[in-house]
């Protein structure tokens, strides 16, 4: 086993195994643990999905291989929900591909543009995905800084001309996870403009495209002048629908990226379960989306606001995301994330994720997340509360 490849070996150390360690022990000492650390909804898929998929999954013509494009119920599906939720024409086609979650997509397209020492631009914080497949692709990840001062986005005017001529890709995530920030209409236009400046390709990553609040609705990349002939827009039903088990994503926008995505899934997988596919096209067109949704978004909503409530009677300079489920606050001084993280949960056995966990630019920061119910997130907002005032 000493033959292992490079790209296994110079994986990095994975950085919650520490924490994983602790809230272990935690437990095993009886500790009653509230995790605010996992990025995955706490509520079950809603009935009018989980019913398409019953109905699905007995009909035998769907235990076969799916169609290599997926299926063309599936792909009008997504597009129908473009039009309607973006005004944006997808040709089913040619500008939809069903991913095996929305993951599944972000690190293959590193794939399908990425030569040896080419670089893909990287938010940081950010998704690990962005970072790791495209060293796996040969490539050179460059971060993109998120600082608190703008907004968590990016200063493409900062990015040096060389670093920009050298880019292949670059991500962009909104809104986004960690920092729950949301994008404006006209930082997508500065965008599109640099990308045709240095020729390069945008991959938004939109997994939480209707989680928001305060009756913000997130703007599609696809939704700007411009925005198909620079990009690849990846959209998924793990957050929207509490279907992160399930495996549903999809990946729209520029045909030629589309078709590349294609043909590189063609050759590493078979495609998304039929019955699944069903259960998506439901999800994406039935007359519930729309109730649900909205339901959700004010759940996560009156979470939010007991969080950031907390937080500020504590001292914290926090303001209210505007979207994802997550919270994203400055650790207090004298800590680094990691070590505050580590104090919380040994003091409260209360999860949180360190900053530093997304990047060199989380650092100073801790994320948390809004996935569990009021009850709860009031009992461990207390409890950090009684653990650190801020300073
Ligand atoms: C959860 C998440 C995804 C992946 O979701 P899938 O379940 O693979 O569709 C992608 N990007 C971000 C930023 C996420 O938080």
């Amino acid at each position: 086993m000493n033959r292992l490849s490079e790209r296994i070996r110079r994986l990095p150390r994975y950085l919650f195994a520490e924490i994983d360690k602790k809230v272990k022990e935690a437990r095993e000492n009886g500790v009653d643990v509230i995790s605010l650390g996992i990025g995955d909804p706490d509520l079950p898929t809603p009935p009018f999905i989980v019913k398409r998929m019953q109905e699905e999954i007995a009909r035998a013509s769907n235990h076969k291989y799916p169609p290599d494009m997926g299926l063309a119920e599936f792909r009008e599906a997504v597009a129908e929900y473009y039009r309607r939720r973006h005004g944006v024409e997808l040709d089913p086609q040619r500008e939809v591909v069903p991913l095996i979650g929305s993951k599944e997509g972000i690190a293959h397209i590193a794939f399908c543009f990425t030569d040896a020492g080419d670089v893909n631009l990287v938010p940081d914080p950010g998704y690990p995905v962005y970072t790791i497949s495209t060293t796996f692709a040969g490539g050179i990840p460059r971060p993109l800084p998120l600082r608190q001062e703008n907004g968590f986005i990016p200063v493409l005017r900062d990015i040096p001309v060389e670093t920009a001529r050298l880019t292949k890709l670059m991500f962009l995530n909104y809104p986004n996870n960690p920092t729950g920030a949301v994008a404006s209409r006209d930082f997508f236009h500065e965008a599109v403009e640099f990308a045709r400046s240095y020729n390069l390709i945008i991959c938004h990553d939109a997994a939480y495209s209707e989680i928001a609040f305060d009756d913000y609705r997130p703007v599609s990349f696809l939704e700007v002048d411009g925005g198909k002939d620079v990009a690849i827009e990846f959209g998924s039903l793990s957050k929207t629908f509490n279907m992160t088990g399930w495996r549903l994503g999809y990946a729209v926008g520029n045909s030629i990226a589309v078709d590349a995505l294609y043909r590189f899934k063609t050759n590493i997988d078979s495609g998304v379960f039929k019955a699944v596919q069903y259960a998506g096209v439901e999800a994406l067109t039935s007359l519930q989306m729309e109730p649900f949704v909205k339901e959700m978004r004010e759940l996560y909503q009156r979470r939010r606001d007991i969080a950031v409530r907390a937080l500020q009677d504590a001292g914290w300079p926090v303001k209210p995301p505007r979207g994802t489920f997550y919270l994203w606050a400055p650790v207090p001084a004298g800590y680094t994330s990691t070590e505050f993280v580590s104090y919380i949960l040994e003091q409260t056995g209360v999860v949180l994720t360190p900053g530093r966990g997304f990047g060199e630019y989380g650092e100073g920061y801790f994320r948390i997340a809004l996935t569990v119910d009021e009850g709860r997130l009031q009992e461990a907002m207390a409890r950090i509360k009684d653990a650190v005032k801020f300073s």
